[in-house]
């Protein structure tokens, strides 16, 4: 496996506004400066404690997002150096983002994570939720989050249509949510720019879609043997 090569086939195939979050879940640190000294510097990990390990161990201008499920009372792990969180999915782990965030004088960004898929398996909230998140008063009280845009997991499945059709309701979501923060009521000045979608074996349909931001591991790093 040529962490270097792969990395620069998948460059090549993309747009230069795509952000590639290389998912470096399960992989040691020396595969990691790998694809470090290829230039990458964005690095994506699900699991806090992991990522907060490699963290520490790693050069200080890398930048970290958590793309997995997060648990509230582990937010303060993070909290000092997380660059985006992609799986925000309800108003009180935002809380406790913008809590955690304030002991630490940042203001962390964040995605709110949709349910696109029709698997139960999958988190997220419907995009009214999301409006109503972004619609209210408390919401406009939290001064150490940013919601910079979505996140969303599609079915897993071979099935293309599918996919493509839960990729195009993130987009969808995605672009009502920003009509929606021009209306004269809101109450804060949020700035929604990207759309976290794709993976190795669905990253270009989801470009086709509207994807700004995918997030690749096996096809940078190779299969995982565990996830
Ligand atoms: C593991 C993971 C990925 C990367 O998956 P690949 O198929 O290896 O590219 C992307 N997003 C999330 C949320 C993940 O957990």
């Amino acid at each position: 496996m040529n962490i270097k090569q792969n990395l620069i086939n998948i460059k090549s195939t993309l747009p230069v506004s795509i952000t590639l979050v290389a998912v470096s879940k399960t992989k040691t640190l020396r595969e990691i400066m790998e694809a470090y000294n290829a230039g990458q510097r964005v690095f994506g990990e699900n699991k806090i404690q992991e990522m907060t390990d490699k963290y520490e161990q790693l050069p200080k201008d890398i930048q970290w997002h958590m793309i997995g499920h997060v648990q509230r009372n582990k937010v303060k792990y993070m909290a000092h150096f997380v660059n985006l969180i992609h799986g925000v999915d309800s108003f009180k782990l935002l809380s406790e983002i913008n809590k955690q965030a304030q002991k630490h004088n940042r203001i962390i960004n964040c995605l709110l994570q949709i349910k696109i898929a029709s698997e139960d398996s999958k988190f997220g909230m419907t995009g009214n939720e999301a409006s109503s998140i972004l619609h209210s008063e408390e919401f406009s009280e939290l001064k150490h989050i940013k919601v910079i845009g979505l996140m969303g997991m599609a079915t897993f499945t071979n099935n293309q249509n599918q996919v493509k059709k839960e990729f195009l309701l993130l987009k969808n979501t995605f672009e009502e949510l920003k009509q929606l923060k021009t209306a004269p009521d809101n109450y804060r000045d949020y700035q929604l720019h990207t759309i976290s979608m794709g993976m190795s074996d669905d990253y270009l349909l989801a470009i086709d879609c509207g994807s700004t931001m995918i997030r690749v591991g096996s096809s940078i790093f190779g299969a995982r043997n565990y996830s």
